[in-house]
Order: C-alpha cells, then structure tokens, then sequence
C-alpha cells in the first residue's frame, strides 16, 4: 500500500542561534499508509501541535525531510505550499474556523470556489458531502443558528469536499460535549472505514483515540511506543489510559 504521509527524522528547534533553544521535535520517524486513521497523543508540551504543523505544511522542521501525498513538502516555497495546502490537505480545529457571514453551504463551498470551480460543480460536491455528514437539512442556516456538533460535521464537510489526500485534525472534539463529540467520532470512523478517507489526529483524550486504527504516542519530542487497534474499542480505551499513565500523562493534565 501507498504511504500517504512519510516522516524521516524530523527535527524541530525553536529560537535562534545564541538565544536558548527549545527541542520540540527530536529525530521523529513513521509512516502513515492511505486509509489509516492515525492518533498521536502526548503529554502537554510533548511536541503534537509542533509536528501536525510541520506535516501540514503550517509550520517547517529544522531538518529531517516530510513527503505529503508522494511530495517532498520540506523543499517547497511558500507560494508552493499554500497551493499544495489547497489542494492536497483538509483541515479540522477544536474550534470550527467556520466563517459566521457565511451560510454552512458556502463555508462548505469555500475551499472549491477558491480553486474556481463552476457553480454547477461546486453544488454537486457540496451535497454530497453534506449527506455523507448527516447535515442536508440545514445547509442553508448560518453557523450561529446550528449547534455545535453540527458546526463541527459542517468543518469536517468543508475539509473533505475537495477530497484531500488526508485529512489533519487537531483536537476535533474539544468544544464538543460528550454527545456531540461521539456523533462526531463515529462520522470520522465512517469516513475512514467506507470511504478510505486517511485521518491524522492529535487528540489528548483517551475516548476519542479509542477510534484510531493506530496511536503514535510521544514525549520529549521523540516517537516513546505505538500501539494498534486489534482488539474491540474498548480494550484499545484501557491500553491508552495504560500507556499514558506510564508517560505520566493523565487525563485531566492534557
Ligand atoms: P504539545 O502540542 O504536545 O503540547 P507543542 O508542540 O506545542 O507540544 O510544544 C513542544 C515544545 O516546543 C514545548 O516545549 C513548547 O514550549 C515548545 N514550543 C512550541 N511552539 C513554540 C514556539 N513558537 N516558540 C518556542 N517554543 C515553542
Ligand atoms: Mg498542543
């Protein structure tokens, strides 16, 4: 199988020359094949936000060489990597980034008439989506006027309209409520499972990474164990809250 994603010995160092050096990212290896839906969890300051930046192109390593969809991303320049952004890579935050001018249908819409894609186009893909996330019915309502599961499946939307190599997700359930974050979830499952949607996620939540294929675990900057789901989702649930007692991290420290 096609590796959608290849991190080879990744290092990150903030600050310059003279002044302290933070390590964020310390020589960081692994590979992420189409169709898997892959968690990275951490203890706070471990390094997660640093090296979903740097495979999301938001943020560039100080060595080491990230191919993205069979792109070398770490030898592109800017006017390259915003266009590869565009077109390769969905993103979802904690806090939906959904436009509030803008109705659910157009924030959907947003990444293909960026590309300017015709209006008959555009609507076919838009409903597609739309109903691969469960939001048909309210499309044409304004991110105030919907809750906050549906603003986050309308993100999701908007992250796979174009149909991304992968789809990188920080925190996605993180302002949702337990309810919400669980539909969520399973929209995610659904989308890897039937459509071989790849999935990255940083989460620091031991239920939502129950519904990763894979964790990547890391400390200090470096790959600490990885684990696979071979098992039903709860017994990957208390392999996680075990592994992250031994990293220290638990869960009401992030
Ligand atoms: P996590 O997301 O796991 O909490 P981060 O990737 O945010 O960890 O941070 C990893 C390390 O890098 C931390 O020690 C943090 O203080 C440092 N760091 C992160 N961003 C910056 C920055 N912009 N400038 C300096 N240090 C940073
Ligand atoms: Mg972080």
């Amino acid at each position: 199988m096609r590796n959608v994603v290849e991190v080879n010995n990744i290092q990150k160092v903030y600050g310059k020359k003279g002044d302290s050096l933070s390590r964020a990212l310390n020589g960081i290896s692994f590979d992420i094949a189409d169709g898997e839906f892959v968690g990275i969890m951490g203890p706070s300051g471990s390094g997660k936000t640093t090296l979903l930046n740097v495979i999301s192109t938001l943020d560039r390593a100080t060595d080491g060489i990230v191919e993205v969809a069979g792109k070398n991303i770490t030898k592109m320049n800017a006017t390259q990597l915003a266009d590869f952004r565009a077109k390769t890579l969905g993103f979802i935050f904690q806090d939906f980034n959904l436009l509030e001018n803008l109705s659910v249908y157009e924030n959907i819409a947003l990444p293909l008439s960026l590309q300017g894609q015709s209006a008959k186009q555009i609507r076919a893909k838009v409903l597609k989506v739309a109903k691969t996330l469960d939001i048909e019915a309210i499309i044409e309502k304004y991110p105030s006027q919907v809750s906050g599961g549906q603003k986050q499946r309308a993100a999701a939307a908007r992250a796979l309209v174009h149909e991304p190599a992968i789809i990188l997700a920080d925190e996605p359930t993180g302002a949702l409520d337990s309810k919400n974050a669980k539909s969520m979830l399973e929209a995610m499952q659904e989308l890897n499972e039937k459509q071989d949607v790849s999935i990255l996620m940083v989460t620091h939540d031991a239920y939502s990474a129950s519904y990763c294929k894979r964790i990547l675990f890391i400390r200090d900057g470096q790959l600490f164990t990885e684990i696979h789901r071979t098992d039903s989702r709860q017994q990957f649930y208390k392999q996680i809250l075990d592994i992250l007692a031994e990293l220290g991290a638990s869960q009401d420290m992030e």
